[in-house]
């Protein structure tokens, strides 16, 4: 079986913890930050960050067509937190118009952004997790949660009442941030996907 190569949006955000955590999970993984180079992998990793920041950036290196063909395609793409956001259909409190967070429609769901962050900026949770063994010690940052979902997607995980972890097809995005806890089994589950 040959390993897939996964890329990391490097745009901003948290890259390195996900290139260490899909190279323990098993893949191959290098940064993108080019077209040529989004061209390149088989898969690809949305970070945690600044969803906004993230949209002007793909905006401006004109990646934001590219990467939304190549995910319309079936390119399988995991997102955490910010990640999560760029994946939806569709963004509620996406940010200020010409500055706002852009979806770019990888999963079937509507993602309210900074959702859990009016309440406290950040928590940290154990949650029960579909497909992983045993409870994943779960890191929100001003976090987003999904507020509906598509006939096809999946849901993983909650917390507090709210959708916090989901999957269409070999895409999946989390609200928290499992490139952070040293726990490499969300990232495996991706990994393993893509070679089904
Ligand atoms: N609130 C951030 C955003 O809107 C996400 C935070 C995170 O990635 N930890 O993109």
């Amino acid at each position: 079986m040959s390993t897939s190569h996964v890329g990391v949006l490097a745009l901003q955000g948290d890259t390195r913890e996900h290139l260490a955590a899909l190279r323990e999970a098993g893949a191959e993984a290098s940064t993108v930050r080019r077209l040529s180079e989004l061209e390149a992998v088989d898969a690809l990793v949305i970070p945690g960050g600044e969803s906004t920041a993230m949209s002007h950036l793909l905006r401006e290196l004109d990646l934001l067509e590219p990467l939304r063909s190549r995910l319309a395609d079936g390119m399988p793409a995991y997102g955490s937190c910010a990640g999560m956001i760029l994946l939806a259909s569709e963004i509620l409190d996406a940010g200020v118009a010409g500055r706002d967070a852009t979806p770019l429609k990888g999963i079937d769901m509507t993602v309210r952004r900074n959702a859990f962050g009016r309440q406290v900026d950040s928590f940290e949770d154990d949650i029960a997790f579909e497909g992983v063994d045993g409870p994943v010690h779960a890191v929100f940052i001003r976090a987003p949660w999904v507020e509906r979902v598509g006939p096809q997607v999946q849901v993983l995980a909650e917390a507090g009442g709210h959708i916090v972890a989901v999957r269409q097809g070999k895409t999946v995005a989390t609200a928290f941030h499992p490139e952070m806890t040293g726990d490499r089994r969300i990232h495996k589950l991706f990994v393993d996907l893509l070679t089904e």
